[in-house]
């Protein structure tokens, strides 16, 4: 194996990506042979302009966690950071007190916006802001165009009416996600496409993993790419995903009530149903549940679906560098010699 092409998004993805590449790194330790290389395909629906930066949560989140920058107890965001500059923002009374910019963060974007005005893509900044970081991957926005995951409300709030668009992150972060939704959409997706990176990352991989991240607002968005499809339909690789559900519920974040949103049982068989099975219509040679959701083995050869458990808890690296073989063992054992 080669080079295997992850789809991530923000935290789940992050943590996953960091016990693969520790995977790696042990496996090939002594083996002589060359490591396989990575590439993260991120999500970028959660991106936005705030006080006139272009903000990348998922990108940072994987850029800061693979760069040992994260702090670890948020799992997103810089350690050591400092709200200064924040505290100077709302006293002119701009931006959102509900989505602060630590001031070592606020490094991040400011080059960010710099380089995209000066006409860099997004691909390209990333690029140069990982010279810094070095994630030990290649990091890879899903496309060069904006695409931003807005959510239309079913329920009013003192500041919106019902039936009003609003910005993913802040029904995500400002109301944690409280407030029943009725659909997802994904503002500029007509206009944009998977960036020819993405598409050779794809189409070269001999292994793709799916990471436990969000399915409908994180690796969903990243499928709706046009061209992400067309990609992952006619790849060579094996797509093996994780279930990002642990018997029944979300483990850290709030998938479910995205999955609700969508229609989809918040279980790794709901999931697995979201995904499909790639020889019938869908992406998934092979879907890894934890071992307490055994009991959907028998429903997932139904749909199609390979289907194996192993403990899905990222506790830590060690934990979650496991879960990472078991997926490219699945990969692996699946791969037409
Ligand atoms: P976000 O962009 O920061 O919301 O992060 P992602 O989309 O990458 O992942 C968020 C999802 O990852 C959560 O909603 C959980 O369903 C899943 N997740 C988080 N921690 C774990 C874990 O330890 N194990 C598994 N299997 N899934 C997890
Ligand atoms: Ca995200």
């Amino acid at each position: 194996m080669e080079r295997i092409t992850v789809l991530a998004g923000g935290v789940g993805g992050a943590r996953f990506v960091r016990g693969l590449r520790a995977h790696l790194t042990d496996a090939f330790a002594d083996a002589g042979s060359k490591a396989p290389e990575v590439t993260v395909v991120a999500n970028t629906g959660d991106d936005m302009w705030l006080n006139g930066l272009r903000i990348c949560p998922d990108l940072d989140t994987v850029m800061y966690t693979l760069g040992d920058g994260v702090d670890e107890d948020q799992g997103w965001g810089r350690s050591g950071e400092s709200r200064r500059a924040a505290a100077e923002i709302s006293a002119y009374g701009r931006g959102w007190d509900w989505f602060t910019l630590g001031d070592l963060d606020l490094g991040t974007h400011i080059v960010r916006t710099d380089m995209l005005r000066e006409g860099a893509t997004l691909t390209r900044v990333t690029e140069a802001l990982c010279q810094r970081w070095r994630p030990g991957v290649r990091l890879l926005p899903m496309s060069d165009q904006p695409v931003e995951t807005h959510v239309r409300l079913a329920q009013g709030t003192s500041e919106h009416m019902a039936g009003e668009l609003i910005h993913f992150e802040e029904w995500w972060v400002r109301y944690r996600a409280g407030i029943p939704v009725s659909e997802f959409i994904q503002v500029g997706l007509e206009q944009a496409s998977a960036t020819p990176e993405v598409i050779e990352a794809i189409g070269s991989a001999d292994a793709i993993i799916m990471c436990p991240s969000n399915p409908v607002v994180s690796v969903g968005t990243i499928m709706a790419v046009p061209g992400v499809r067309d990609a992952l339909d006619s790849t060579d690789a094996r797509i093996v995903g994780l279930s990002p559900i642990i018997g029944g519920s979300a483990v850290r974040g709030m998938a479910e009530q995205c999955l609700q949103t969508v229609g989809v049982d918040a279980t790794a068989l709901g999931v697995a149903g979201f995904y499909g099975a790639r020889t019938r219509g869908g992406v998934l040679d092979g879907w890894l549940m934890d071992v307490t959701d055994a009991e959907y083995l028998p429903s997932l050869k139904e749909l199609g679906i390979r289907g194996a458990t192993a403990p899905l808890w990222m506790t830590d690296t060690q934990a979650t560098a496991a879960m990472a073989s078991a997926a490219l063992d699945m990969a692996t054992s699946m791969a037409t010699p």
